[in-house]
């Protein structure tokens, strides 16, 4: 039998072994979630936060989240025509299991427009802010084609820790975005315009992301992210992904 000390410096040394984390991902997309997860583990990554979108995702999320694996919930832009009436079920999922961590991806797609006006996606989002300033818990946003309105729409807000999921502005957005002590979440592409606002910003303010399955392939690919990320900030690899899990250990209070 291994006494309390033996366990905790055990832990201790596996959190050492497994450093990184994928910001924003969604395992619920995957068939076998759970296996990409030990497969991520083995690449270094310990912690991923999956990111429900939809009522279906959500609940999926809720079946999917321990251990290292966090999660969000929300209506996203695109479902919000659907399912604005789901977002009430919110509270109840959040309240049900400790790994679940914040609301997400919320925000406005003004590409969706059609599927999900955009009125109707401002209301929807304006509500899921209330409820996660409420609770005093983060956001995890999806704004595509409209970063200035949901900057106003965050800032009339109560809310306090939200994280860019795919940051889409550029390094004078992402400057903005730090001094109101947001996150800015690097994708695993490559662009200019993300390499000026990884330059432009703190370390404390930079996290990565696979958005995979949509965008990388599994949670493991966070690992070229943050390479990327550390070759611009001249830190090691490994400091560059413990700092991160330091920032996400701190911002969703895990
Ligand atoms: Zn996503």
């Amino acid at each position: 039998m291994e006494n309390l000390s033996q366990i905790t410096t055990r832990r201790v040394s596996l959190e050492e072994e497994i450093p990184f984390t994928d910001a924003h991902c969604h395992l619920d997309l995957f068939s076998e979630p759970e296996k990409i997860f030990m497969e991520a583990r083995k690449a270094g990554v310990g912690i991923v936060i999956t990111a429900g979108g939809n009522s279906e995702g959500n609940i999926k999320t809720l079946d999917i989240v321990h251990g290292g694996i966090y999660g969000v919930v929300g209506i996203s832009p695109e479902f919000m025509l659907l399912e604005a009436w789901k977002i009430e079920e919110l509270k109840d999922i959040l309240k049900r299991n400790k790994n679940i961590i914040g609301i997400g991806e919320i925000g406005l797609d003004a590409v969706m427009a059609e599927k999900s006006p955009l009125e109707i996606q401002e209301k929807g989002f304006i509500k899921q802010l209330e409820i996660a300033s409420s609770m005093e818990i983060p956001v995890v946003i999806h704004s595509r084609k409209s970063l200035s309105r949901t900057f106003e729409i965050l800032k009339e807000s109560a809310i306090k820790n939200v994280v860019f999921h795919y940051f889409e502005g550029n390094e004078n957005d992402a400057k903005a975005a730090e001094k109101e002590g947001w996150l800015v979440s690097i994708p695993p592409i490559e662009s200019s315009r993300l390499k000026r606002v990884i330059k432009v910003l703190d370390i404390e303010s930079i996290v990565a992301e696979t958005d995979s399955p949509a965008v990388g392939r599994n949670p493991a690919d966070v690992l070229s992210v943050i390479e990327k990320i550390a070759e611009l900030k001249g830190i090691s690899t490994v400091e560059t992904g413990e700092r991160m899990t330091k920032t996400i250990k701190e911002y969703f209070y895990v």
